[in-house]
């Protein structure tokens, strides 16, 4: 039996809290660990960060989170109708970042693949870009 949710909210930083805890309460259905739920929550954090500071720039668009149980697999779904990443691969080396000038560190994806057991990222330069995450 699959249970699913979503969540399509503005790309604004007051935001980010809420989406991750709301996240993080729907996949207590699963019986997770504590561990697990701060995993989620991190991976989450992340992913919607990006979408916030990279995705978008200038202005504000809507990110939707969608979250899905199968089973005993929980799979999340970024989506953001922003810029898009023309280099999937090196985006997702750790320390790789096209913001240092904003102290980002460009561990942002190293994260959700050390968080989460499945990342996948689809992107189009122009269209946007979607993390699945699964956990
Ligand atoms: P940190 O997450 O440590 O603050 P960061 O966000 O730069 O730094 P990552 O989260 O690993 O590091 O992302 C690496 C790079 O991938 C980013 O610098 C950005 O260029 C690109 N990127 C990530 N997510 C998106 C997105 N949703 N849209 C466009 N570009 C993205
Ligand atoms: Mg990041």
């Amino acid at each position: 039996r699959t249970n699913e949710m979503q969540i399509e909210f503005d790309a604004r930083s007051c935001n980010e809290g809420f989406v991750r805890v709301s996240v993080a309460a729907f996949c207590t259905q699963l019986n997770p660990t504590l561990e697990e739920v701060a995993d989620i929550k991190t991976a989450v954090s992340e992913a919607i960060t990006n979408a916030m500071i990279h995705g978008y720039e200038g202005e504000i668009h809507k990110i939707l989170v969608k979250c899905k149980i199968e089973g005993k697999d929980f799979y999340i779904d970024v989506i953001d109708h922003g810029v898009g990443i023309s280099d999937i691969e090196k985006a997702m080396e750790p320390m790789f970042t096209t913001k240092p000038e904003l102290e980002r560190s460009g561990m942002g994806f190293a994260f959700m693949e050390a968080f989460m057991d499945e990342v996948e990222v689809e992107s189009t330069v122009g269209q946007g870009t979607v993390v699945h995450l699964r956990k």
